[in-house]
């Protein structure tokens, strides 16, 4: 199932969901099911279904998921502590939402997943 109207509407502000940042490349709120205690998504704004799905034109809006995860990160204090950022893609990667975004997960030590 394609469940990439998820995030439009939370984009599009057709959902009560709290933005926590938005300008005209990436949106930001929190994972509804946090897997740490801070989990939030940072998400493109035009719709890109997978990791696959970029191209060189996409150039400047990746390097904004990067920078905004980082303001995130400081702004929810855990730059310092540390985090971890996760893309997920496709069935093998546990992507359930077709919609390009980063998690930012930090607040406690996360163990080693490699
Ligand atoms: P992924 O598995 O990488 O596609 O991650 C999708 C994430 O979106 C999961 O962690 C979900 O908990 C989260 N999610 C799904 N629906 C919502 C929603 N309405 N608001 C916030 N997060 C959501």
């Amino acid at each position: 199932m394609n469940k990439h109207y998820v995030f439009m509407n939370i984009i599009n502000k057709k959902t009560n969901t709290k933005i926590l940042y938005q300008d005209s490349f990436v949106t930001a709120f929190h994972d509804i099911n946090k897997k740490a205690p801070i989990h939030i998504l940072i998400v493109t704004n035009k719709l890109i279904a997978s990791l696959n799905d970029v191209n060189d034109s996409d150039t400047i809006l990746l390097g904004k998921l990067l920078i905004v995860a980082t303001k995130m990160a400081k702004k929810y204090h855990i730059d310092k502590s540390g985090y971890r950022l996760i893309i997920n893609c496709n069935f093998h990667g546990g992507q359930e939402i077709n919609h390009l975004h980063i998690h930012l997960l930090g607040g406690k030590p996360l163990g080693s997943i490699l």
